[in-house]
């Protein structure tokens, strides 16, 4: 059975926006998954690290993929945007997390849904309460109006 699941996606590395359209090609194309909807493009600020500006979008899937095994398919799709991990919050090619898989809850040291840090990032908050309002609390928002970010391009990926 087909379940609702919501990524996080990142790059600040290389041609970013490039990158996140072709993992959002690269999601499109997961067995019995379905891309409906990913939010505009944002720019924002690194979190608790140096380096270039992000980019970042949210996508909503309707995929099979249990989350596990979803979370290995966007690991394998961090990699082939060629994806090192040299340090904690390294600057990257691509960054693709699990936010939400349904109404799962887990906690383990390789996967934690919903993601434990998506509440406190702007760079998530904005673009899922572009898509789904309901999800996201206005005071999740309003704390974190400190965090630099923009809005920049509507329309950005086609597939
Ligand atoms: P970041 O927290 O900056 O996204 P990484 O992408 O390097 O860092 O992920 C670090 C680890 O987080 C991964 O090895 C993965 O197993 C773990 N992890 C736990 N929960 C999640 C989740 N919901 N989505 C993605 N990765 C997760
Ligand atoms: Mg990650």
């Amino acid at each position: 059975m087909n379940v609702g699941a919501w990524i996080g996606l990142g790059a600040n590395l290389g041609d970013a926006r490039a990158a996140l359209r072709v993992a959002v090609r690269a999601l499109a194309a997961l067995p019995g998954t379905r891309v409906l909807r990913v939010s505009s493009l944002y720019r924002s600020a690194p979190v608790d690290a140096g380096g270039p500006d992000y980019l970042n979008a949210v996508a909503e899937l309707d995929t099979p993929l249990a989350p596990l095994a979803l979370l290995h398919a966007l690991q394998s799709i961090e990699q082939a945007a060629g994806r090192e991990r040299p340090y904690r919050n390294a600057p990257r090619t691509l960054d693709l997390d699990l936010l939400l898989h349904g109404d799962e809850r887990l906690d383990s040291p390789e996967l934690t849904v919903p993601h434990p840090r998506m509440g406190e990032r702007a760079f998530v908050l904005l673009p899922l309460a572009e898509l789904a309002p309901g999800l996201v609390r206005a005071e999740q928002l309003a704390a974190v109006t400190g965090q630099r970010i923009e809005r920049v391009e509507q329309d950005w990926v086609g597939f």
